[in-house]
């Protein structure tokens, strides 16, 4: 008999259901697509691989790891190469290399005499913070000045989560750069600092990385790691209730034969409003209000193929490019996909990625298929100076793309934590709590594994 059920087997899931399985516990994972992996999924066509949500992560955290190795994901893994280390923003009408040490901002004509210096003035800058919550664009206003932020920060955000600053909550997006001020009186002063404090473990390369075949590898490792037995997609009808004290009862039409699982405890790893619904029967919780308040920004990707010849100068080399708000182009940014990692495109072609919508853009949802690709192809056709048709197009469309820590984003989270303290052996996870890294989402299923299992029996 199965102990516990995971729901819902996108990389939160099916973290939970890892780190449940080597603490010694059986566990089941309920996903009701026809598929694991949620966001994390890679699609092959004619020699180009396009990544449909993360395209890659950074190597820096024991705990991502030590799942990459324990599934044995980590022979598949690639590093990304040199030149991704050069990254550009698109900034009125062109493309300039984002700056990355003081001297390199003393000779970028990123940001004009006035907004450098407001920049380099932060350290010294002493301000009363406001009462309240700031968002992100008044926090960093005050702090490094307006042009620094829409020039940089913006396209940063956009790229990250497809975000809009003038809307998300500085505590909830950044809150090390909150606590830095708080600490240090300044973001950059706090930075220097965490970054001499931090212990660097020492076996974790730091590099950006990604798996030989794309990122959907790591959830078909995990699945293999988990065993066939203890994963059913194309599950329906997922509704669960409180059988005693310290049990639940999970129902769900597996196989298309409805079945009850008695368990010891829950994981529910879907997507906010998902959870809502799935909370609902236990009765009324402000956990329920505060999950269906937490708003999805809608993104849309565009994979582009090209043969090399076709660029009028050379093939794209670097990470990509991110979009300034002063900038006219209409796309959040672009990756240089093949240029990052091998095997993304076929010999003498390149792979590109282009990013739209986002919460500064929702109306790119409106746009149908082809709009979305003559739009992403006039992007990079003038930016990147391409003169020839494609060799392969690839759309994926997120309606709820990236979940958006705006204004109250800390106060939904405690309500969500409240929720968990009533129902202990009833755990929520996902990317819409502390953070939408994949590191986040698997720190937060370990979290949620261990306080699983550290109940009593
Ligand atoms: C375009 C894009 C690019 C990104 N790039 C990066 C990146 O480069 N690096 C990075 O670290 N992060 C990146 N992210 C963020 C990261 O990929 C996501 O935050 C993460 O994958 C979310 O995982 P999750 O398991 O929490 O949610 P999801 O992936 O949404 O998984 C939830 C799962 O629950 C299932 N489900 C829903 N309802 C039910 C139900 N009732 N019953 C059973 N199952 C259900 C869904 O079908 C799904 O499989 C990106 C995200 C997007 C959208």
């Amino acid at each position: 008999m199965s102990t516990y059920v995971v729901i819902g087997a996108g990389i939160s899931g099916l973290s939970a259901a890892y780190w449940l399985k080597t603490s010694g516990a059986s566990t089941i994972v309920l996903e009701s697509t026809d598929r694991i992996g949620g966001t994390m999924a890679s699609e092959q066509h004619a020699g180009f691989l396009f990544e449909h949500g993360p395209n890659s992560f950074l190597n820096n955290q024991t705990t991502t790891w030590a799942m990459v190795e324990g599934c044995g994901a980590h022979h598949d893994v690639v590093s990304a190469s040199t030149a991704a280390k050069k990254r550009l923003i698109h900034h009125r009408a062109q493309l300039t290399q984002v700056p990355t040490s003081p001297p390199a901002f003393l000779k970028s004509p990123l940001l004009s005499r006035n907004g450098l210096l407001e920049m380099l003035a932060e350290p010294f800058r002493v301000q009363e913070r406001p009462d309240g919550e700031e968002t992100l664009a008044a926090f960093l206003d005050r702090r490094i000045g307006s042009e620094a932020r829409q020039t940089l920060v913006d396209a940063l955000v956009g790229g990250i989560y497809a975000g809009d600053t003038t809307s998300l909550s500085a505590e909830a997006t950044f809150p090390s750069l909150v606590e830095a001020e708080h600490q240090y009186g300044s973001i950059v002063v706090g930075m220097v600092a965490k970054m001499l404090q931090m212990q660097r473990a020492k076996h974790l390369s730091r590099d950006m990385c990604s798996f030989r075949d794309g990122m959907q590898q790591f959830p078909r490792y995990l699945a293999d790691f988990l065993g066939k037995d203890s994963i059913y997609t194309h599950t329906k009808s997922v509704t669960l209730h409180k059988s005693s004290q310290n049990r639940y009862v999970v129902s769900a039409i597996i196989d298309g034969v409805h079945r009850e699982i008695d368990c010891k405890g829950v994981v529910i790893a879907t997507p906010a409003h998902r959870a809502a619904a799935l909370l609902a029967p236990l009765g009324p919780t402000s956990a329920t209000d505060a999950l269906m308040a937490i708003p999805y920004a809608p993104v849309q990707l565009v994979g582009l193929g090209y043969a090399n010849r076709y660029f009028a100068e050379n093939p794209p080399s670097g990470f990509g490019f991110l979009v300034s708000r002063q900038s006219s182009l209409p796309i959040l940014g672009c990756l240089y996909s093949s240029s990052v990692f091998p095997n993304r495109a076929p010999e003498n072609h390149t792979m590109l990625t282009v990013f739209l919508g986002g919460a500064r853009d929702p109306n790119t949802t409106a746009l149908s298929d082809d709009e979305l690709v003559d739009r992403a192809t006039a992007a990079v056709c003038e930016t990147l100076h391409i003169n020839g048709p494609g060799a392969a197009r690839f759309i994926k469309r997120w309606e709820r793309g990236i979940p958006q820590f705006t204004l109250g984003h800390r106060a939904r989270v405690n309500a969500i934590r409240q929720t968990q303290q009533i129902h202990p052996r009833l755990q929520i996870v996902g990317n819409y709590l502390d953070g939408v890294s994949m590191h986040d989402c698997i720190a937060g299923a370990k979290a949620a594994a261990d306080r699983l299992t550290a109940e009593a029996p």
